[in-house]
């Protein structure tokens, strides 16, 4: 693993800037925006292709406005992006970013390339309430919605980070994305939806639903608006076969138990068996992993377009779990298979950058600590502490 850059940590947010950030904006708040200055309607889709398309960091490079319109711009609005605080490189191609918000606060995106294409993983909140037991992300205190303008930032920025402008019709770098990174998506849910419609549109990141999934933990109220108003490839993180342990591994599961959940599966927008609904099944040793349990997730996802996605569970220090062992995640596997279901086992990636959501962020709190204790200390110490909380979150030989 190697430490990129930690140079931007100390860089000041735009925070205090009294001028508009244009990127977030719906198409018609970008319109109205715009003729805030007197700008005429047709500017609208210029400066759209310019954000979203061309992928312009400045309005001084918009060579298609008059110079005197690009100064005007310049003036009243801003094009901000996240702050990179820390970029983290696997050896296996994974590219993990810390990125710091205006207000200081921090979250994480993932670029996980494939051979032909690469996902990103998108984070929809800072934090999360819903205190899944093996999620690390959980056991951060501190939680807000992201702004639309954040949620698409992340996207800009891994566009700009891999060199993606205007991006090629195919063997995108980044051609799909997942919201599975920190935070509830359904719980912050027009954000979310603002900024995906800015994702989709064609003329500008040009994304299709299609190689967009939203992971939730099954927020059921929101999940037929999401499929009908977005059209995204819906991932429901299961993770348990009953009611007693999934009341345990997610506490949301007591709001919205698992028959509810699997209602509101059967009746999403546009499942069928071209479009299945991906269930996610993190493998938990001796908790979830037995083959009564495979039988039993058989029997509930009966009749439901449905593909199972298993996730050896990425250990992070002090978590109450292990990971199953390999005999068991493949006849676990082996079992949903052969009942029909698609079951491929995740592999793990990016182990050596601290997989396990929301693991880099706490090593990034816990080098801010260090600093507070020290003020004297430098960028140098700063990475020996990077370098130690690695040490000790990496995963089992
Ligand atoms: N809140 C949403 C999206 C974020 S989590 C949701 O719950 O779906 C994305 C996926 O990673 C979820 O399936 C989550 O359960 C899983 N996950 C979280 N921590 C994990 C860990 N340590 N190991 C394996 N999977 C994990």
């Amino acid at each position: 693993m190697s430490v990129l850059s930690h140079a931007a940590m100390f860089a000041p947010g735009p925070a205090g800037d009294p001028r508009r950030n244009l990127v977030g904006l719906s198409r018609s708040q970008l319109g109205e925006a715009l003729a805030s200055l007197g700008l005429e309607p047709f500017r609208t889709r210029q400066v759209w292709h310019w954000l979203y398309h061309r992928g312009a960091t400045s309005f001084e490079t918009m060579t298609t406005l008059a110079k005197p319109v690009r100064a005007k711009l310049a003036e009243a609005f801003t094009i901000g992006r996240p702050t990179l605080a820390t970029d983290l490189a696997s050896a296996d191609g994974t590219r993990k970013w810390l990125l710091r918000m205006a207000d200081g606060q921090e979250i994480e995106s993932v670029h996980i390339p494939e051979e032909d294409r690469g996902a990103l993983c998108v984070s929809s909140q800072v934090g999360c309430t819903l205190t899944c037991r093996f999620c690390h992300t959980g056991t951060q205190r501190l939680v807000r919605n992201l702004e639309p303008a954040e949620i698409v930032g992340q996207i800009l920025h891994a566009r700009d980070a891999l060199g993606e402008w205007p991006a090629p019709p195919d063997g995108r770098l980044l051609s799909n994305i997942v919201m599975m990174g920190m935070g509830e998506p359904l719980y912050n849910y027009d954000n979310v939806a603002q900024a995906l419609q800015i994702v989709m549109d064609g003329e500008g990141i040009a994304i299709s639903k299609r190689r967009i999934t939203l992971s939730t933990a099954g927020v059921v109220p929101v999940m037929h608006r999401c499929g009908s108003e977005l059209g995204v490839n819906l991932a429901v993180s299961l993770h348990a076969v009953t009611n007693d342990l999934r009341d345990q591994l997610v506490p949301l599961n007591r709001k919205y138990p698992i028959a509810e959940l699997l209602d509101a599966c059967r009746s999403y927008p546009g499942v069928h068996n071209a479009r299945r609904i991906t269930f996610e099944y993190v493998m938990l040793r001796d908790v979830n992993d037995s083959l009564a349990d495979a039988r039993e997730l058989v029997r509930l996802l009966r009749g439901i377009p449905a593909k199972i996605n298993l996730i050896p569970f990425n250990p992070w220090p002090g978590a109450p779990f292990e990971r199953s062992n390999p005999a068991a995640i493949q006849s676990f596997g082996d079992f949903v298979n052969a009942a029909g279901y698609a079951s491929p086992v995740r592999t793990p990636r990016g182990q050596d950058i601290m997989a396990a959501c929301g693991q880099l962020k706490s090593a990034s709190l816990r080098a801010s600590a260090i600093l507070r204790a020290a003020p004297s200390a430098t960028p140098a110490s700063l990475n020996g502490a990077a370098a130690a909380a690695e040490r000790e979150t990496a995963p089992p030989a």
